[in-house]
């Protein structure tokens, strides 16, 4: 039994996992990792340096070039790439496009896996993804998995890249991107998206924020130390 309490979130692209899992963070003062930031910022480093990434000895050796470091400010999460602030970056559209393909990669996986791993092994912490239920804490003590709605997950994704300045897309494009990315996360051979066994399904298309707080709170309740 691990000592560390680790709360697994997965699920489907734009479901709202970072929303709750920072929020879940927050509230229980544990550390919060977004996984997906984590295959968004490889994702970068191989379109800016131009990896093939058909060649397994390319990926290899362009991974040993890659650091990656969480600073957290706020529970907001910020990822660095090799010493350079790269969050907004990664959540635009050229980085969206590729990150799938990215993360199919066998290699890329197992060194993500790794890191994760080793983030996870003292600390209380929220981790979201597609994988954290199955592949890098089948132990954790509480596991998540979201859905929503597309049209709706489509819909709060534009509004959000909207807000944030990303004004040359359509509602359409983000709704193939996203339908696009969940085809290709749930059918790769290396650990597609799929719900643990063991997971509670969250289905969030007409919760609020603060209802789906709510409810996960109360199953992670009974783990926290009295
Ligand atoms: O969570 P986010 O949508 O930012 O993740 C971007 C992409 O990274 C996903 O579409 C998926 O391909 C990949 N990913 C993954 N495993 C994780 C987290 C993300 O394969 N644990």
């Amino acid at each position: 039994m691990r000592k560390n309490l680790v709360v697994a979130i997965d699920g489907y692209s734009s479901c709202g996992k970072s929303t709750l899992a920072k929020a879940l963070a927050k509230k229980l003062g544990f550390i919060y990792i977004d996984s997906g930031a984590m295959y968004r910022a490889v994702t970068l480093y191989f379109l800016r340096n131009k990896i093939d990434m058909n060649d397994h000895e390319v990926v290899k050796d362009a991974l040993q070039h890659i650091e990656l470091n969480f600073h957290a400010r706020d529970y907001q999460s910020h990822i660095t790439l090799n010493g350079e602030e790269v969050s907004e970056e990664i959540r635009k559209m050229p980085v969206s496009e590729a990150v799938s393909p990215v993360s199919a990669i066998k290699e890329v996986r197992r060194e993500m896996v790794k890191q994760q791993q080793r983030m996870g092994r003292s600390k209380n912490m929220v981790m979201d993804g597609r994988d954290i239920g199955t592949a890098v804490f089948p132990d954790a003590q509480v596991k998540f998995f979201m859905t929503a709605d597309p049209k709706i997950r489509a819909e709060r994704r534009y509004k959000e890249m909207v807000a944030k300045g990303d004004t040359d897309i359509t509602l359409e494009e983000v709704f193939e991107n996203l339908a696009h990315r969940d085809y290709a996360d749930t059918t790769r051979e290396e650990s597609p998206l799929t719900r643990a066994e063991d997971a509670i399904i969250l289905d969030n298309t007409e919760l609020t924020e603060e209802e789906q707080l709510t409810f996960a709170l109360e199953k992670v309740r009974p783990f926290l130390p009295a």
